[in-house]
């Protein structure tokens, strides 16, 4: 399981993980934003506590965890973005044990508050398929189109710099605590997750080859 870091730049940690170990990834944030694009009731319900950069409520969003879990995670998952909050934390424990699954790893990316706004400043997200990129890397800013399914990268409204601030807020309050949940059940590892992309990759890939 991967707690995760906002996008490191040309596709996130756990986008890097499934495509090199074949682990299927889900993210409750790309979920709620594809659900927000389909115009659904649950996307609509959402989509105001998104954008003010406020936590969806623990029950939905376990929910949508407790499906994707059923209808995917019989071979291994990785949760990017969840869990949030301890009642989370807590209702993946009991549906793991009913799954009768074993949490193998949390992987702790230590990121700079610093860090967090430099690359939310510049994050680019396909609105089609998700991949997240940055307008540093030339490409891109001259030609915003992803390069998987040539939708348009456009920048996250919620990564408004107000937004931002209360998004802090909310993971310094609500997602810190869960460094200590996950320590007490030994399943927890920190990574410095200010470094370029590849050489944090390097660490996480050592970690999930250690637990393999
Ligand atoms: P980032 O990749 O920048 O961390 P996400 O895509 O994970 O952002 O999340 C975007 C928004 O979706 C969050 O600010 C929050 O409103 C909502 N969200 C995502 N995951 C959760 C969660 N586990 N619990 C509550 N809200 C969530």
């Amino acid at each position: 399981m991967l707690l995760g870091a906002p996008g490191s730049g040309k596709g996130t940690q756990a986008e890097m993980i499934t495509r090199q170990f074949g682990i299927p990834v889900t993210s409750p944030g790309a979920i709620l934003r594809r659900e927000k694009d389909l115009g659904t009731a649950l996307g609509l319900k959402t989509a105001e506590t998104i954008q003010h950069g406020g936590l969806v409520p623990d029950k939905i969003i376990v929910g949508l965890i407790e499906d994707w879990l059923r209808l995917h995670g019989g071979h291994g998952f990785v949760f990017d973005g969840f869990p949030r909050t301890t009642p989370q934390a807590k209702s993946l424990q009991q549906i793991l044990q009913r799954h009768r699954t074993p949490l193998e790893l949390a992987i702790w990316l230590d990121v700079s508050e610093q860090t967090v706004g430099d690359r939310i400043s510049s994050r680019l997200q396909c609105r089609s398929c998700g991949f997240t990129t940055s307008a540093t890397s030339a490409v891109f800013a001259s030609r915003p189109i992803c390069p998987y399914c040539d939708g348009p990268l456009v920048r996250r409204m919620d990564d408004e710099a107000a937004v931002l601030k209360h998004r802090l807020e909310e993971f310094n309050t609500k997602t810190q605590p869960l460094a200590d949940f996950y320590k007490e059940l030994g399943v927890l590892r920190r990574i410095d997750g200010n470094r370029d992309r590849e050489a944090v990759f390097d660490d996480v890939s050592g970690l999930i080859e250690q637990a393999a």
